[in-house]
């Protein structure tokens, strides 16, 4: 069996949640579990944080339906609401609590005949224009809901597109602009992502909502040792050669020994999710010891540098996770520890509690 391996430590996970919610002064908080959970798979990590959580979110009613059917009974927030009216019979049945971002989302969520109570999470655009009412619009589509017998109660949600930058002004801007246009309407809020309740107490309000910070990886691309890896990516040293100077490794020959190499062979490359474009030089660590990537990852395997004391076929092999930060190998390919974490594939999970 091929040796990759994708440990999810749930343990981790609950710890980095109370953390969290520490951080958020005990304010009610979300678990963002959209996109599987970061990858780190959605029930079962929804299941480790129901007795703590106050709810979910997600990116869609598929994922919705997944907890929902896996017997999670807690609120799920549907973070981009819904795709098309017709959805929202499902929003219904499943009792879930839409977005409303939009002018569309909003009609036709009145015009619907809702059989039970709803609770709407009205967006606003406070300056990141991807979705939501813009704050002259805002007071009145929250005024068109509130008159909605059905709906029971409307929070009033705005997401920043800077909180992981700790010294940028945008997001105390965009927090001035939500906090003037809705000051007269009544109801909760929610405001702060991982990387705002870490690095702006300002936003520490309303509902939380951990998604990166969850799995333990800081958003502000460094480690934080707040949190505790969720995820530790493994494999093995499956073959293992010596080098002379002067002899290249790989495809594309790019890299070229300066001096006799001992080269370890890992069953991991790029059609599991770790990224081609961290090449040489990458941190990697062999039982428990740093070391670095040597030539290009190829598909399904790539090739190590051994130092001379390291045990060579049959050691275990951190891609990342407790040795190796997952940011690390994400400042290597260019990319976001969320973009690596998504696109794990082929590795077996196995949960430990
Ligand atoms: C994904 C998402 C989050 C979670 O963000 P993190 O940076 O992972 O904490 C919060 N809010 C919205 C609207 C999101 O889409």
């Amino acid at each position: 069996m091929r040796p990759l391996i994708a440990s999810i430590r749930l343990n981790h996970l609950r710890e980095n949640f109370l953390t969290l919610k520490q951080m958020h002064g005990g304010g009610k908080m979300l678990a963002v579990v959209k996109a599987d959970a970061y990858g780190h798979g959605a029930v079962p990590c929804a299941k480790a944080l129901a007795d703590l959580t106050d709810g979910y979110a997600v990116a869609c009613i598929e994922e919705a339906i997944e907890l929902r059917q896996a017997g999670l009974t807690l609120p799920i927030v549907l973070l981009e609401g819904v795709f098309a009216a017709e959805e929202y019979a499902l929003v219904d049945q499943y009792r879930l609590w839409p977005v409303v971002g939009n002018a569309w989302q909003l009609a036709s969520l009145l015009d619907f005949a809702w059989q039970k109570p709803l609770t709407v999470w009205l967006k606003m655009d406070s300056g990141m224009h991807r979705t939501g009412f813009f704050p002259h619009d805002y007071a009145a589509a929250f005024k068109a809901l509130s008159q909605c017998p059905q709906v029971e109660s409307i929070v009033k949600i705005t997401h920043f597109a800077c909180a992981d930058e700790p010294v940028n002004g945008m997001t105390a801007d965009q927090l001035h602009t939500f906090d003037l246009a809705c000051a007269a309407l009544g109801g909760d809020i929610s405001v702060a992502n991982s990387a705002a309740m870490m690095a702006y107490p300002q936003t520490q309000r309303g509902w939380g909502r951990a998604g990166l910070a969850l799995y333990g990886i800081s958003p502000m691309a460094k480690t934080d040792n707040r949190f505790k890896p969720v995820m530790r990516l493994s494999s093995q040293v499956f073959g293992e050669r010596v080098l002379p100077a002067g002899e290249a490794i790989g495809y594309g020959a790019s890299f070229v020994t300066t001096q006799s190499t001992r080269v370890g062979l890992v069953a991991c490359g790029y059609a599991d999710g770790y990224p081609r474009r961290a090449s040489t030089g990458t941190p990697i660590a062999v039982a428990g010891e740093r070391t670095r990537v040597l030539g290009r990852v190829s598909m399904d395997m790539m090739t190590i540098e051994l130092h001379d004391h390291q045990h060579g076929v049959g050691s275990e092999v951190e891609l990342w996770g407790d040795v190796v930060n997952v940011n690390e190998i994400a400042a290597a390919a260019g990319t976001i520890a969320y973009e690596l974490l998504c696109h794990v594939k082929r590795a077996r999970k196995i949960y430990r509690e």
